[in-house]
């Protein structure tokens, strides 16, 4: 039920102009510009341009037979940018091929050494950008015996593939693979699919917060930020993306910052102690009651509004589901990984029999309906991280598998939950409810249909902006609901 993948992402160029201490709307952008380096994914090659990202009909260098592209401003572009040193490298290379991180390297290498460093990018008036800005991080780099092994590798790999044609020293690779390392960003497609990685010089300045103000979409290769809500007076301190999925645990999201980024996240989720409680908790088993019940290494507490305490023994079941979650649900880093339906709909009947008597008796029952009914007799908080994803699993692997009435039942169910871990603007939540709203009405849904496209145009207009496919497709959708809904009103009756 994804938007279909032809296509392309126009997003109207922006002109930089002052915005510290001005007004900025929640959907304005904040930022759009090009990378300083790109490479297209391996799996996109062929498909798209190398140089802009964008579909369409590209052909093949015939120097090296190696990058594509779709029209000659773009391969000239690249030209100029890296490819005329490259090609030749890449033809000799032949029959093997670079790819991934020692590519991007060997990229910023070669735009480096040809005026690279000088290249500066405006953010505001008094704000600019160049390579020499980026955070890079050697120290921390050295430190991580993993990475430090990686390095000693790229750095090998790299002599191989430059020869004598291109030079480096090695403090000054360790710089570079430090900035790509932090600054690099996955970019996506309409479909939020990666297609490519790239290194912005504007967009380093911004930090991360695991709730962020400020959300990133791409347009080709092209990086377009914009606020999530209003700044009645703008400051870049205050802007903040996130760098990870915020749909990851505490522990998770400390862990892969860390790893990643080389920091400690002190923002505003991270240290809320209700937001923590919350990741990992049960749903007061009363049925008056919305008390929240963390679970603590041993046992859950007992309810602060109604001291219900008939959960307490359930914890080791619990984390021990958890521990089944991490390991299909996530990678090591906590981004998600796809499972089947099978896999996904077996893990969310776990979760939802902790602290049940074992509810999965009655196998008789096709699981669309028993799964609903699982998900809404569940002891977890609704707003329970694993439940989340779990559920999130089942709705992503049911669309695979074209079981569009699963995937909208139990997508239905993460609604309030999707909009809390995001925020009601992000664009992962917009492409949410884009996703789910269609389902509805293609299951003949219409009324819910509707309530959700409303509130996606909403949503998607502030995190892609009204220019995006997704909007058109989305404002489009709302409008034809409307109209069949008309039609399907029945007259008042004459008293
Ligand atoms: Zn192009
Ligand atoms: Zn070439
Ligand atoms: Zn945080
Ligand atoms: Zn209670």
């Amino acid at each position: 039920m994804a938007t279909s993948s032809n296509l392309s992402c126009k997003v109207s160029s922006n002109n930089v102009s002052s915005r510290t201490g001005s007004r900025v709307k929640a959907g304005e952008v904040i930022i759009s510009s090009f990378p300083f380096i790109q490479l297209l994914k391996e799996d996109s090659k062929g498909k798209l341009c190398d140089f802009c990202f964008r579909s369409g009909k590209v052909r093949k260098c015939t120097g090296c037979a190696v990058d594509f592209y779709c029209s000659v401003p773009c391969q000239r572009k690249d030209w100029k940018a890296t490819h005329k040193y490259e090609c030749s490298l890449l033809k000799k290379l032949q029959p093997h091929s670079i790819t991934g991180t020692p590519r991007m390297l060997a990229k910023a290498i070669i735009s480096l050494n040809n005026g690279g460093r000088s290249v500066t990018e405006k953010i505001d008036d008094n704000l600019t950008r160049s390579f020499g800005d980026l955070m890079t991080h050697e120290e921390c780099l050295l430190q991580n015996n993993e990475l430090a092994e990686t390095f000693g590798v790229l750095e090998k790999m790299l002599r191989c593939y430059f020869g004598t044609e291109i030079s480096f020293n090695t403090n000054e690779l360790l710089s570079i693979y430090g900035a790509l390392l932090v600054n690099g960003f996955g970019v996506t497609n309409c479909e939020s699919e990666e297609i490519g990685s790239a290194l912005y010089l504007a967009a380093s300045i911004l930090d991360h917060s695991c709730l962020p103000n400020a959300g990133v979409t791409f347009d080709g290769s092209r990086i377009v930020v914009r606020a999530l809500q209003d700044f009645p007076n703008f400051q870049w301190s205050q802007i903040n993306i996130n760098y990870i999925d915020g749909l990851t645990c505490r522990e998770d999201r400390q862990r892969s910052l860390q790893r990643s980024y080389f920091f400690e996240c002190h923002c505003q989720r991270c240290v809320d102690p209700e937001h923590n409680e919350l990741e990992n908790s049960f749903l007061c088993g009363n049925d008056s009651c919305v008390g929240v019940l963390g679970v603590g290494v041993t046992t859950i507490a007992r309810c602060a509004r109604c001291g219900f305490d008939g959960y307490s023994e359930c914890a080791v079941q619990y984390w021990r589901v958890v521990a089944r979650c991490r390991q299909l649900l996530q990678d090591e880093m906590g981004n998600e990984v796809k499972c089947s339906l099978d896999a996904a709909t077996d893990l969310l009947l776990e979760l939802c029999s902790v602290g049940k008597v074992a509810s999965r008796k009655s196998t008789k029952t096709p699981v669309d309906q028993s799964l609903v009914r699982a998900i809404q007799g569940c002891a977890l908080h609704p707003f329970n991280i694993w439940r989340v994803k779990a559920v999130n699993a089942v709705n992503e692997a049911a669309i695979v598998e074209k079981n569009f009435n699963l995937a909208k039942d139990v997508g239905l169910t993460n609604v309030d939950a999707m909009r809390y871990y995001y925020g009601k603007n992000h664009q992962t939540y917009s492409f949410f409810l884009a996703k789910l709203s269609k389902l509805c009405v293609y299951c003949n849904d219409l009324y819910k249909g509707e309530e959700l496209l409303k509130e996606a145009q909403v949503s998607v207009r502030v995190s892609y902006g009204d220019q995006h496919p997704i909007y058109h497709s989305v404002s489009e959708l709302c409008h034809q609901t409307r109209v069949e809904l008309a039609t399907l009103a029945v007259p008042a009756l004459k008293t």
